[in-house]
């Protein structure tokens, strides 16, 4: 009873707070000086809808992870490093992320790569001109041609190896394909 009656002299201001900021609850009940339950009573007692809060400009998680998209590569970029950088648990990082692919803010891509190995694999397959197989060596990941494979038939955007053989390596490959056996 106590908490009606204040809110009843603020009501339009308060009402204005709710239906046009996505101000939290607990703040409000301290800006009118009641609690957050007082708060919540009274959108239901005035049926008041608020706003979606707005995953873009204003949320500083959807802020990072628009930046670490801008990236070159981002799609290349492991969920563990995303979340990792920003600090984010697994269902934060998916609730954000989730809301700026609907809205086509950052590419579909971006933030499904899990493994770490085949991020670093990627990072030197942007940079260095190494055999695919010997890059695969380095971050000791078997099957790296077959990631990119997947990859690119799912459509992420891998550009051409740097590396490229010319007739002379393919040779030497060979000649030391036949010494193994
Ligand atoms: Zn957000």
């Amino acid at each position: 009873m106590g908490t009606k009656r204040p809110l009843r002299r603020v009501e339009h201001r308060l009402i204005k707070d709710l239906e046009e900021t996505t101000i939290p609850l607990s703040k409000l009940g301290e800006k009118y000086g009641v609690s957050r339950q007082a708060i919540s009573g009274f959108i239901r007692r005035k049926g008041i809808k608020r706003p979606k809060r707005e995953h873009t400009e204003k949320c500083s998680i959807c802020h990072g992870l628009i930046r670490i998209a801008k990236k070159p590569h981002s799609d290349f970029i492991s969920s563990p490093t995303i979340k990792k950088l920003l600090g984010l648990g697994g269902g934060e990082f998916l609730c954000h992320i989730g809301i700026l692919r609907r809205k086509g803010r950052i590419s579909q891509k971006f933030g499904k790569l899990r493994s770490k190995r085949a991020e670093l694999a990627y990072q030197i397959y942007f940079k260095k001109r190494l055999p695919i197989g010997t890059i695969g060596r380095q971050v000791g990941l078997k099957n790296f041609g077959s990631f990119i494979k997947i990859h690119r038939r799912l459509g992420w955007d891998v550009p051409d190896p740097l590396f490229t053989y010319d007739k002379n390596d393919r040779r030497k490959s060979i000649f030391k394909m036949i010494k193994r056996k």
